[in-house]
């Protein structure tokens, strides 16, 4: 273990003061994903400046319908706050199939953004990889893949994001609010994470010397036409080797309106309007369905691996979007267990 110093930021501006003046320092939330990579020695970071006491504990109405949920609240309490349940259960089911409940318990709103990924190499630092160490080499695109990214890949990274709730934020359009030392600002969930191209050490675009301090969910909630569904290889406690978040506003049978995204196929949730518009305006039958998968994944490459997410990946969309079609309950959010 390494020496680290440990602080507590009184308020977000402190906070802020705080990480701008030591660029080696992070913020630690519930510390889920943090401990474990310094205790594998893959972040080492010379000060903790703890952000959990910080009054971000908050889930509020906005005044265009929608929801402010500060960067602190739990997963566990956002998934079974009435609000979520009420106006967005998608939300609360892909937090639900996500982790366990102790770790939903400590796990944040803001951590989850900005968990690291779960690629192998990532975490073993005798291997060379890119995201720990730019310039050293990627060893998951020769080594065992089964886990990575089939869309969005670049020579140097070929990593998946790994959060459920973010998938369905993408497909909420949330916002990301953010403070730094310019002040606030605001950022579309498309822009938050970005794509490994030849900076795969940056998973998102948040600075360094900011915050996040609450997500925004716009009204729309897709209450009565929507699903997460999780691809797994266990039934609890694993990462998704495929995920699919929809939303649709139906019309009888016809689609009216249809976002969907894709978790653990890209180093970012997954989205694809063009994929999306083959819906719109559109009978809901396995056919339209088929057309949309083929169109998202019509870029899609497998390693030695993975390639079987492509085929997982088609048939998990249209299983996604025949239930979100049809309104069929999800049984994750009902129960209250893990
Ligand atoms: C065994 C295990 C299984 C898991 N399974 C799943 C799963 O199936 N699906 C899933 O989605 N997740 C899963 N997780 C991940 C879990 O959801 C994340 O670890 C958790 O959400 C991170 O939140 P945290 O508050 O603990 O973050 P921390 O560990 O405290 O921080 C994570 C990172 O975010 C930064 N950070 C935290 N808050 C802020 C903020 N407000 N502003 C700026 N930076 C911030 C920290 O500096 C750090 O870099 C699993 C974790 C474990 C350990
Ligand atoms: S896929 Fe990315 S995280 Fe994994 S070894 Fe390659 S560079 Fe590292």
């Amino acid at each position: 273990m390494i020496n680290f110093q440990y602080t507590r930021a009184n308020d977000v501006a402190d906070a802020v003061r705080q990480i701008s003046a030591d660029s080696t320092a992070k913020f630690i939330a519930g510390g889920t994903n943090l401990l474990d990579l310094m205790k594998e020695d893959v972040e080492q970071p010379s000060r903790l400046i703890d952000i959990s006491r910080l009054p971000l504990t908050k889930v509020e109405e906005t005044a265009s319908g929608g929801l402010l949920i500060g960067a602190l609240v739990p997963n566990s309490d956002l998934a079974w706050h009435p609000l979520i349940a009420q106006r967005y259960p998608m939300l609360g089911s892909a937090i639900l199939a996500g982790a366990s409940a102790q770790l939903r318990n400590m796990a944040s709103t803001g951590g989850n953004l900005l968990q690291r990924t779960r690629c192998f190499y990532f975490y073993d630092t005798v291997t060379p990889c890119n995201k720990r160490e730019p310039g050293s080499g990627c060893s998951a695109i020769k080594g065992v893949n089964r886990i990575n990214a089939i869309l969005g890949t670049s020579e140097a990274c070929i990593a998946t994001h790994p959060s459920d709730m973010c998938v369905a934020l993408a497909v909420l359009e949330a916002k990301v609010h953010v403070a730094g030392p310019a002040g606030e600002r605001i950022i579309a969930f498309a822009d938050f994470h970005r794509l490994p191209g030849d900076t795969p050490q940056r998973d998102t675009n948040l600075n360094a010397n900011e915050i996040v301090t609450a997500l925004e969910l716009p009204a729309q909630g897709f209450t009565k036409n929507y699903t997460y569904l999780k691809i797994r290889d266990r039934l609890s406690y694993a990462f998704a080797l495929v995920s699919v978040a929809v939303g649709l506003e139906m019309d009888g049978n016809t689609i009216r309106q249809a976002r969907f995204a894709l978790g653990g196929v890209a180093h970012k949730p997954w989205r694809d309007t063009t994929a999306e518009a083959a819906l719109n305006g559109q009978a809901a039958n396995q056919d339209i369905f088929m057309r949309a998968a083929e169109l998202l994944l019509r870029d899609a490459k497998g390693y030695e691996h993975n390639a079987f997410k492509i085929d997982l990946a088609r048939r998990t969309i249209v299983r996604a979007l025949t239930q979100a079609a049809q309104g069929t309950p999800q049984s994750q959010s009902n129960k209250k267990i893990a």
